[in-house]
């Protein structure tokens, strides 16, 4: 069955692509959402489900899952479809009309936005292969639950904020936590550092820095222990461990949007101010995009997705306006005019 020509497609259900299918659905146009991701959110849920985010307007503090669940909320309210766990691998234009394909289906669209973020990104795995086997089952690269930790030994790999957060956050649960890191230099917060080098004075955490990750053991299907590495004496030693959590930040890939003929700096999608990316009826939002001035922030990608949204709408519909008036006025949600 083809499915149904949408107004708008958008490409990625991270911050921005979510408030962008909310936007479209505020602007009475027809939207879909199309993510590779199981589950909503993009950076927000793959990475850092469990932290605060303090610069989101209108929330002094609030767990980055707390703000993907109100995101969610808003975007379904106009019951436009979402698509997770579905690659885009393709997109085909016939006469001003679009077919994103992707891994599953190919949904027609007569505007594009793009809010693919850093790409269809995934955690940069251990390069021991001993670490292989364990993956998922003593071996974990994103924490969903920090629960699942608790009374464990935990290892930690890594020298960046992922590692020093969970570290700190593994303290009160963990009955042992690990820090290993190749290196004494830190691509963490001063703050965190600062409170695991703190737990690891007072006994209740190891940092061992010039260490890295020789082998991995296990008995069946529990994994027991490693053996670390000194990088500079290359001497080793065995730990027991009950799991890993290796922090080595991220490879993400643009995949087939570098082949869509955009301009692109980097990894990066060059848009003018208008969100449009050069090709009519393609624009992109958020992490993804480029300009001079460009701030990497959920907050910036809110208002590009308004931008992106707006443009299309008009682009479209030429009787509607860019400007879309004040929500707090929109029949829409039940208001009236002032
Ligand atoms: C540890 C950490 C902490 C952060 N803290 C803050 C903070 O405090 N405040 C702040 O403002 N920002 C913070 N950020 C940055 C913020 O998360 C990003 O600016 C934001 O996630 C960008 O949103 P986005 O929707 O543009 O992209 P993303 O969140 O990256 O979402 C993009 C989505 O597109 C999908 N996608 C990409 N390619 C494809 C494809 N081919 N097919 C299908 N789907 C695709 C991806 O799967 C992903 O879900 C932080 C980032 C990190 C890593």
């Amino acid at each position: 069955m083809p499915q149904e020509i949408k107004d708008i497609i958008i490409i990625g259900g991270g911050p921005t692509g979510l408030f962008a299918l909310f936007y479209a659905g505020m602007r009475g146009v027809s939207a879909r959402l199309v993510d590779a991701l199981p589950e909503p959110g993009g950076q927000l849920a793959a990475l850092y489900p469990e932290k605060y985010i303090f610069d989101v307007g209108g929330f002094p503090k609030i767990l980055a899952k707390d703000l993907v669940k109100g995101l969610l909320e808003q975007a379904s309210q106009f019951g436009q479809p979402l698509h997770f766990a579905e690659r885009v691998v393709g997109l085909e234009e016939d006469g001003g009309l679009f077919t994103l394909v992707t891994e599953r289906e190919r949904y027609p669209g007569r505007a594009v936005v793009i809010a693919g973020g850093i790409g269809a990104f995934s955690p940069r795995r251990l390069p021991q292969p001993a670490a292989a086997p364990w993956y998922g089952r003593g071996v974990y690269d994103r924490v969903l639950d920090p629960e699942q930790f608790r009374g464990q030994r935990v290892l930690i790999v890594g020298g960046g904020d992922s590692a020093f957060d969970w570290t700190h956050q593994l303290l009160d649960r963990a009955s042992a936590v690990t820090l290993v890191h190749r290196s004494d230099r830190f691509r963490a917060h001063a703050a965190t550092v600062s409170a695991v080098s703190a737990a690891a004075a007072a006994g209740r955490a190891k940092v061992l820095t010039f260490h890295e990750l020789a082998d991995v053991r296990g008995n069946g299907d529990h994994l027991t222990g490693v053996t670390l590495r000194d990088t500079k004496s290359k001497s080793t030693h065995d730990i027991e461990v009950d799991a890993i959590l290796p922090m080595l930040g991220f490879v993400s890939d643009l995949g087939s949007i570098a082949e869509w003929g955009l301009t692109l700096q980097k990894d990066e999608i060059v848009v003018d101010i208008l969100m449009e990316t050069g090709r009519h009826g393609i624009y992109a939002a958020g992490d993804i995009t480029t300009y001079p001035g460009k701030l990497k922030l959920i907050a910036t990608g809110f208002s590009e997705a308004a931008t992106a949204v707006n443009q299309a709408v008009h682009r479209i519909y030429p009787e509607k306006k860019v400007a879309p008036g004040h929500s707090s006025n929109m029949a829409i949600f039940g208001q009236k005019d002032d």
